[in-house]
Order: structure tokens, then sequence, then C-alpha cells
């Protein structure tokens, strides 16, 4: 259904990976060859930044299951899958991030909004629709109101600020902030003034299709939880403890005798040892990445609200209202580009927070959704998305110790669950599928010349 709606944050990316045969090839021919680079450190250990070769049918060779795995990226997908590991297989992770903690990117700063039937005509399909499912059981086991898990409403909603395009008669009955002001004794002069510059309304999913999370809350929850599993599990030994280490991952450390992982290497040259490494690291993930540029802005609002509203006009914000008398509002992402700030650090523009503002007191008109009160929160963050839009997701080494996950652009927060779930799968058996998702659409042979953790 969102087809409809022109130049939504969901509905480009959503289109793109619909599109996914059609635009797969040149895409992926649009990377040339890049070499790649080998250096010899230390009599002990050989250090590589390459990872081009998987096998051809993104299955994988693995026979044992790994004792320790080390995660790079602490976002979404670095913290569910580290929560999977611990959960459904019994093993600890180290979570390695620049910033020394959870979440600090997209991940923590994403609008948590999940929808179940979204995905459908696309290859995220199995994904999504398992991830869906898996939030519920994830707010079940962690707690709804720990991580802000809640299922609501969405809509779109039509506005036009001139005036012109305003139908006769009421158009914002089923508008929740409108309908909020309304009372026995308003006047149509003031329900107007309520409706504003609303000429159109459409459902958009109600609480069997759509839901929320706090992302930022549900990895912190995630982390945690792995955490307390191993420790439940662990024997004192080392390879029994999940731990987060700040540090940025800038190679992949290999015993130089028989070319077997040993850990990976931090910028500092410290050596993190590890028999087995996921990069998730989002849009620093790889060269074939690039992220797009979103603000956002945090609007207190006066009643806590149950709709989530897409706006067609004004610029098209959108609003995604949440369990805490705030509204999480968004849009105007920049051009997508090869990310070069730093996780964490991403430079917030004030000018393009005041256009998200601006927007969305002008697609709400007079009510007081978002006019009264001023913003508490503004942020700016990358969506991470690959040539084809897809993720990818999988083994990129022979030798079945190094994976990765990343590109799942505007979906992560709905489609971490399944990703980690799925991606655990694949690193404690070697297998490629679950019963619910296959990762064969996602994997990473489908880009000729992939090079991991390119000098940011
Ligand atoms: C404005 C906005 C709103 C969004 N809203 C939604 C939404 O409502 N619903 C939804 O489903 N999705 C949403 N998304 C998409 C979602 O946020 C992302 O797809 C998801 O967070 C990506 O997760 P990630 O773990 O791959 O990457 P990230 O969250 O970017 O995490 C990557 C991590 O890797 C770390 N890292 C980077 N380099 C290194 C290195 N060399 N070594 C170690 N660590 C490293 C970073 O510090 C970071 O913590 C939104 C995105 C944006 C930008």
């Amino acid at each position: 259904m969102m087809y409809m709606y022109q130049s939504s944050l969901f509905l480009f990316l959503s289109i793109l990976s619909s599109s996914y045969s059609s635009r797969v090839s040149p895409a992926v021919a649009a990377f040339s060859p890049i070499s790649t680079t080998t250096t010899t450190t230390s009599s002990r250990t050989t250090l590589t930044k390459m990872a081009s070769s998987s096998p051809s049918d993104g299955s994988s060779t693995k026979k044992n299951p790994p004792q320790h795995v080390i995660i790079a990226g602490g976002g979404v997908i670095g913290t569910t899958t580290a929560y999977y590991l611990a959960h459904n297989h019994g093993i600890a992770s180290t979570v390695i991030d620049p910033t020394g903690t959870i979440a600090p990117a997209a991940s923590g700063k994403a609008g948590g909004f999940l929808a179940l039937d979204w995905n459908d005509m696309s290859p995220l399909r199995q994904l999504a629709r398992r991830s869906f499912a898996l939030h519920q059981t994830l707010a079940d086991a962690l707690g709804a109101t720990r991580v802000d898990y809640r299922r609501l409403m969405c809509a779109s909603i039509g506005v036009d600020p001139t005036g012109r395009m305003k139908p006769r008669g009421k158009k914002f009955d089923n508008i929740e902030w409108a309908t909020k002001e309304t009372t026995a004794t308003t006047t149509t002069k003031q329900e107007d003034a309520i409706a504003g510059n609303v000429v159109s309304f459409q459902v958009m999913g109600d609480t069997e299709t759509i839901a929320q999370v706090h992302p930022k809350k549900l990895c912190v929850a995630l982390w945690e939880s792995a955490c307390s599993k191993i420790e439940e599990t662990s024997n004192d030994s080392n390879n029994k403890k999940n731990q987060l280490v700040q540090g940025k991952v800038t190679s992949i450390a290999k015993h130089e005798n028989d070319g077997s992982l040993v850990g990976v290497t931090l910028e500092d040259g410290t050596l993190i040892p590890g028999d087995t490494v996921l990069l998730a690291c989002g849009p620093w993930t790889a060269n074939i990445m690039t992220g797009i540029k979103y603000h956002s802005v945090i609007i207190p609002t006066d009643n806590v609200l149950h709709q989530c509203v897409f706006f067609a006009g004004c610029g098209d914000p959108e609003v995604y209202v949440r369990p805490d008398a705030t509204a999480y509002c968004t849009g105007f992402p920049d051009p997508p580009q090869r990310v070069t700030e730093q996780p964490g650090q991403e430079e917030v523009r004030p000018e393009a927070a005041d256009r998200i503002v601006t927007a969305v007191r002008t697609a709400s008109s007079s009510s007081s959704f978002a006019n009264n009160n001023e913003p508490e929160k503004v942020a700016a963050c990358y969506l991470p998305s690959t040539p084809d839009g897809l993720p990818i997701m999988g083994q990129v080494q022979d030798d079945a110790a190094v994976y990765v996950a990343s590109g799942h652009t505007c979906w992560g927060i709905l489609l971490g669950p399944a990703s980690g779930e799925t991606m655990a799968h694949l690193i404690a058996t070697g297998q490629t599928a679950t019963d619910h998702v296959s990762l064969a659409p996602f994997q990473p042979a489908r880009f000729r010349n992939l090079q991991l953790l390119e000098e940011q």
C-alpha cells in the first residue's frame, strides 16, 4: 500500500529493493577492481584487509561452531547477532565499537517504526515478516516498557498549505491529533482551523501490522541480555565471556603459518583475540557502501498519541509518535555519499533540523500537535546502503571465519532481529538459512571486488 506515496524514507528504498533483479547488474558493474592489501606486522600474525572470495551459492563450508565471535559494530545488527549467538547457540562474543558504547550511530537515532508487510513485494519479505514476529517475542522477553515497544496505527495524510486543494467536508475524522482537539462545543470554524491543510487521509496500517520500538533501548537491552545469558553458562574461561571494547577495527589478524583467524587489530595496534569475525559496521563496513544522511528532531506532544503519520505535501515529513509523549520527526535526506564522518560524531546542521520542524508545523497547521512545543533533541545519522538497495549478509572468505552484515537501509531496526537470528545460525552451524529466512538474496559474493574495512 505504501507504493502510492512519494519521497518517504521507506518508500524510496523499498521500491529500490523491490526492483532488485533489474538493478543489480549495472549497479554491481559500477565497481571497478580494487587491489587488496596484505601487511605483515609481527612474526605471529598476518593482517589482511582483503575479503573478496566466498562460495558463489552463498553456502558455508564451516563445520565446527566458533569458540568466540568478534563483532565489529555495536548497532542493531551487531547486538541482535550477539543476542542470538548467546541465546540460541551459547556462543560468547566481543562487541567492538569506536565509541565504546552500544548503538551510537543510526541504531540509536532511528525512528523505530516497524511494519509487517511493507516489504512483501521485495526480497526482504521473509526477513521483514520474521523480524516483525521476533520484535513481539523480544518485547515479551526483554519487557515491552523497557524497550518502548507497542503496536499502533499509521496513516498517510495529504496536506496543502496553500488551501487551494482543500476539499469540502471533514477530512480529518480519523486524524488523531486533530480529533483530540475537537469537542462538542467546537465550532465549524475551529474545526477547520484544526484540520488545517488536510486534503486527504489514508490508513497505512493498524495494530495488526504496525509496531514501534525505541531503537537505542532495544540495542542496549539485547546486549545486556546476551551478556547475562553467557554469564549464566560461563565456566570462567575467557572464551565464555561477553565484553564491549572501545576501538576501531582496522584489519583482520591471521596466523601467518596456517592462515587461521586469530582476531582483529584495532587502530592503535591492539590485537583482540577471537576465532570468528562479524563486520557489522553500518555504512563504514565496506567500499561498496554509501550512507544517506538524515536529520531528526524529537518534539514533545501534549498527549501520548498512537498514530504515526507520513505527510504527503510540505516536503513529506514523517512523524513517529512515541509512548513518552514525544514525536520523532524526520525527512529531507542528503544525497547518498561515502561516509567520512566518524560514528557517533555525525554533524547536526541546525538549518536541516529547523527545516523538519517547520515542515511538520506547516503540515499539521494550527493544531497543538507540534506547534506548542520546542524540539527537545536533534540528531543526524546515516542509512547504510548497498548499490542494489539490499543488505549484504553472509560469509566473505573461504575459511568460514569472516562474515559481514550491513546495508539494511531504512529498515535496519525492523530487520535487525531476523538478521541477527539468521547470522548467528550461519556462524554457529554453517547453514545459510533457518526455517524462516534464507540469506541467498543477500550474499556478499554478488559484489565483485568487495573490500572490507577500507580506510575511512
Ligand atoms: C533518520 C533515520 C531513521 C530511521 N528510522 C528507522 C525506523 O523507523 N525503522 C527501521 O526499521 N529502521 C530505521 N532506520 C534504519 C536503521 O537505523 C538502520 O538501518 C540501522 O540502524 C543500521 O544498523 P547497523 O547496525 O547496520 O549500523 P549502525 O547503527 O550504523 O551501527 C554500525 C556501528 O559500527 C560501528 N563502527 C563503524 N566503524 C567501525 C569499525 N571500524 N570498527 C568497529 N566498529 C565500527 C559504529 O560506531 C556503529 O555503532 C532509520 C535510519 C535513519 C538514518
